[in-house]
């Protein structure tokens, strides 16, 4: 029956975690998955998250269905958090609880191809690898604009902006609002200016994907890009996830907010992705829901909480600057001042395929073939060790 069916290669991150757990060095360090560990490098359970899920635990109440579009309280504090004071009306805008920022994706990709038939999406060169199997799976075509510079390992601006103004009208392009993964290289406000003027002048329809929002500067500054949109009336589609940012990885949490600037289309909106749900899984499930309502409609927990992101965002900064400088002591002649403009958990090193697999077979230290690594992997304990392995692969 079954005979046909080809092997799975396996996901290139998550098998090099399997990897990574074999490895019987003591001193391994994995920079390779995406996952934010604090200064002792273990994930941490916010404190914020802490109290609400005591609180929650004391209310047990019978485990009924969430309605396809999910829990209520949770739809109604995230769509305050993603837009603060540019909250628009419910008439302009629809909100679905999601299985995290990937589940955002897949239903946002699945109610385009519905009614906008032979999609396609354009993506950054790189992006995250999932948004490629996300889109081809619901059935897109995928089409790549310039990102990345490898020259000046910065960000190729007018590759991209050109790309994008040449797109036909109605075209999806995907954007990461803020901390790019994987290269960690963000517009700056001034070329999202820019973006999102060209956005508007050709009539595309954008696609934020905004797994890091607070990791970059805040977390009002991070999702600029989206609030301009709002204001100047250009429909969108947004994907966030709750994975990094609350530490809640494994409960799935995250939300699709599609923007309509007309009035009135918001609700046929809503219902089309209630009824993608309801084809995809059904409804989505509730605890990770709680939590995430829970601290962000408490003024106590939530101030607490914008204050651990605050903390996150600034320890994975030091860690930039500590392995940017103890590379510069190392390798004299290179510059690592790159390292330092970049935003978020991820970042280009520069390293080579190569490169990557010295420093792993030689010194237990994981990165990916890209040269991609996760900084908020880092601290006061592997950093030193790994800007001295670098540092060697790197002098060949
Ligand atoms: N988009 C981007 C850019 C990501 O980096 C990730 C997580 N690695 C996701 C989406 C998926 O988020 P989640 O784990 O919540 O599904």
């Amino acid at each position: 029956m079954f005979s046909h069916l080809p092997p799975y290669a396996g996901d290139p991150i998550l098998s090099l975690m399997e990897v990574f757990q074999r490895d019987e060095r003591a001193n391994k360090v994995n920079l390779s998955i995406g996952i934010y560990t604090d200064g002792r490098g273990i994930v941490p359970v916010l404190p914020s998250v802490r109290t609400a899920a005591a609180e929650i635990a004391k209310e047990v109440k019978p485990y009924v269905y969430l309605p396809m579009e999910g829990h209520g309280g949770y739809r109604q504090a995230v769509a305050q958090l993603l837009f603060g004071a540019d909250l628009p009306a419910p008439e302009h805008l629809a909100v679905v609880q999601t299985l995290g920022g990937s589940g955002a994706l897949k239903v946002g990709a699945d109610l385009i191809a519905r009614f906008f038939p032979q999609p396609t999406v354009w993506i950054p060169d790189p992006t995250w690898d999932n948004h490629i199997g996300i889109f081809e799976g619901a059935g897109f075509k995928v089409e790549r604009y310039p990102y990345y510079d490898a020259a000046t390992r910065g960000l190729d601006f007018n590759g991209m902006l050109g790309k994008i103004d040449s797109l036909p009208r109605g075209a999806v392009v995907l954007l990461h609002p803020c901390c790019h993964n994987p290269t960690g290289v963000d517009p700056t406000r001034e070329q999202w200016e820019q973006i999102v003027a060209v956005i508007e002048k050709r009539g595309l329809l954008p696609f934020f994907d905004l797994a890091y929002q607070g990791f970059a500067e805040s977390l009002e500054a991070d999702i600029w890009p989206v609030r301009e949109c709002v204001r100047r009336g250009i429909a969108f589609f947004l994907s966030n996830s709750f994975s990094k940012i609350f530490s809640l990885y494994s409960e799935r949490v995250g939300a699709l907010s599609v923007f309509c600037p007309q009035k009135d289309q918001a609700a046929n909106v809503l219902g089309q992705l209630k009824l993608t749900v309801r084809r995809n899984y059904s409804s989505p499930p509730m605890h990770g829901a709680l939590l995430v309502a829970r601290v962000l409609s408490d003024a106590t927990l939530a101030a607490q909480w914008r204050a651990e992101v605050e903390e996150m965002r600034l320890r994975v900064r030091d860690m930039r600057s500590k392995l940017a400088a103890q590379l510069k002591t190392a390798v004299p002649d290179q510059d690592f001042s790159f390292l330092l403009k970049q935003h978020g958990m991820f970042g280009y090193t520069g390293l080579s395929a190569a490169q990557v697999e010295r420093l792993r077979n030689e010194f237990g230290v994981y990165a990916i073939a890209t040269g991609r690594i996760c900084v908020a992997g880092l601290n006061d304990g592997n950093v030193a060790r790994v800007a001295e392995t670098m540092a060697e692969v790197l002098r060949g």
